[in-house]
């Protein structure tokens, strides 16, 4: 009779694998196929083994449990052999392009990374119809919160204005009692109001035109 390989070993009731003091016995695991050690591919880190339990087969677990499971199984019994056919399937679509994480370089990380940061947001779609700005207009916009201020707070607010999510009176009054502007505490404070109808704010800008 030929002894089973270590990495074969069941995970369910066995001796050496334990979860404080005790054997542990998932139900859904063994449903979902999920017998011997070898199943929970620890060749890989806990992340991309349960992005691809997930993805096939795994429907009834979340990311602690699985992580717990990979903890306890003691290292003689983890099965270390590579396979690439497991690390394949992480590819995946995004947009129009195919990435593969095997082959992508630094810079295809980097522009997976600033993708979904780069999204306009619905504040700003708002604001760009109601003064008509065009795509020149909006860049430059963006572009001068860089080079007008170096200062960190200063950019941060700016950004917060362009894209309509300062926290004014308006906002807080939903939590609070009053969102009256709190200069001249007769319209609602919108962030549009605060910078652009205001008649204080007005006095500003003005002041600031005579100056040019
Ligand atoms: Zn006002």
């Amino acid at each position: 009779m030929t002894k089973p390989l270590i990495s074969e070993c069941t995970i369910w009731n066995n001796k050496n694998i334990k979860i404080v003091c005790k054997t542990i016995y998932y139900p859904h695991y063994i449903e979902a196929r999920f017998s011997i050690c070898k199943h929970i591919l620890l060749n890989m880190n806990n992340l991309e083994s349960y992005n691809i339990a997930k993805r096939k087969v795994l429907k009834q677990s979340n990311f602690l449990v699985w992580t717990g499971i990979c903890q306890v199984i003691p290292p003689n019994l983890k099965h270390l052999e590579f396979n690439e056919n497991e690390l394949n399937s992480l590819e995946f679509q995004c947009g129009e392009n195919h990435f593969n994480p095997l082959t992508s370089r630094s810079k295809h990380f980097y522009e997976l990374l600033i993708l979904r940061k780069a999204r306009v947001s619905r504040g700003f779609i708002k604001r760009k119809e109601k003064f008509r700005l065009d795509d020149t207009a909006v860049s430059k916009a963006f572009l001068n919160l860089r080079s007008i201020w170096s200062e960190t707070f200063v950019m941060t607010f700016q950004f917060q204005i362009l894209n309509v999510i300062t926290f004014t009176n308006y906002h807080l009054a939903k939590i609070g009692p009053n969102g009256l502007c709190t200069f001249c505490g007769i319209e609602l404070e919108t962030v549009h109001h605060l910078f652009y109808e205001c008649s204080f704010t007005n006095l500003i800008w003005t002041d600031f035109a005579s100056c040019g």
